[in-house]
């Protein structure tokens, strides 16, 4: 009656970590990819924090080595296969998947990773593809010599105004604080090169632009006073929230639609278990990715064999 003993619901590094145990552990397993295996590092232009790797690899050239390590080792993938809704059986899943089909598991591993956060200010929809931008992997080369804004003060938003000095004349990170949220040497990085100039203790308030991004309308959070910056992109990177809208209603979700589970991926629907960005967690990371993988395939062994406590 079932297809599979674990499905799998995205291909990034923690669902092909659970892919390659779950197949070590010799689980019947398929993974579902709507999109390009490698998940978030897919759009990562270099990686220099995953160990094992003294000099940097390309966000590009990883996915495809936890790809064929997972197939080696006999996980099934099916990329361009979206997981649409898990029903719960008893026993066991079906989830439905598109281009239409229903798949029986006996287990589920959700890895479906996060989205950007919007700012939900006026201009920032309507503009978005013109200008208004959440990758600068993949947009960043269309701004060559221009002047671009960066919202935010984390990783996300530090990491990626390096990169864009590559392509921009100026890189202004506007941020709603005077300290950063990113690593301490990626701040360093920022602080030393020219090309970023840091816009301290403001936030957007609307983005500029008819058909194309002429401006950003930035306010001091200190004094309220508002100005005018022209710049031709603004890339958004003010957090990110769980991939999570097909999981309502089935399983317990915070305020940020990320799933609530601990370090045991165990979540609020028994033989349901979330890995990698998706979760609750402290600290997103490709390597707190791939060490959730591995405990969530081992959690759906013991599910299976009934050895769950
Ligand atoms: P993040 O760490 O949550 O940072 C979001 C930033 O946006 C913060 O600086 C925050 O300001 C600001 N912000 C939030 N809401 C805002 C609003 N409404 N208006 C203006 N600013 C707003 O998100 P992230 O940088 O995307 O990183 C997410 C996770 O991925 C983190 O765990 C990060 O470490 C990880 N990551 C790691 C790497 C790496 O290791 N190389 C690279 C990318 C991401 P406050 O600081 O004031 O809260």
């Amino acid at each position: 009656m079932f297809d599979y003993d674990v499905i799998i619901i995205g291909g990034g590094p923690a669902g092909l970590t659970a892919g390659l145990y779950a197949a070590r552990a010799r689980l019947q397993t398929v993974l579902l990819e709507k999109m390009v295996l490698g998940g978030q590092i897919a759009t990562t232009e270099m990686l220099e924090n995953y160990p094992g790797f003294p000099e940097p690899i390309a966000g590009a050239s990883l996915g495809p080595l936890f790809e064929a390590q997972a197939k080696k080792f006999g996980l099934e993938i099916l990329q361009f296969h979206e997981g649409l809704e898990i029903a719960p059986l008893s026993p066991g899943f079906e989830v439905r998947v598109s281009p239409a089909r229903e798949l029986r598991g006996k287990a589920v591993i959700v890895a479906t990773g996060t989205q950007w956060r919007s700012l939900g200010i006026p201009g920032e929809s309507e503009l978005k593809g013109a200008g208004v931008s959440y990758c600068a992997t993949c947009d960043g080369a269309f701004f060559r010599d221009q002047e671009v804004a960066v919202i935010g003060g984390g990783n996300s938003a530090v990491e990626e105004a390096i990169f864009l000095t590559k392509f921009a004349k100026r890189v202004y990170v506007i941020h709603r604080r005077d300290a950063l949220r990113a690593e301490k040497i990626v701040q360093e990085r920022a602080f030393a090169n020219p090309k970023i100039e840091f816009v301290w203790n403001h936030v957007p308030v609307r983005i500029n632009g008819d058909g194309a991004v002429t401006g950003i309308e930035i306010e001091n959070v200190k004094s309220g006073e508002r100005r005018q910056l022209p710049v031709d992109g603004v890339f958004i990177y003010v957090g990110m929230e769980g991939n999570t809208g097909f999981l309502r209603g089935l399983v317990a979700l915070d305020e940020r639609g990320f799933v609530q589970a601990g370090e045991d991926t165990v979540t609020s629907c028994p033989g349901l278990f979330a890995a990698g960005d998706v979760r609750q967690k402290l600290l997103r990371q490709v390597v707190t990715a791939t060490a959730d993988g591995a405990v969530a395939a081992v959690q759906a062994g013991k599910y299976i064999e009934g050895n769950f406590s």
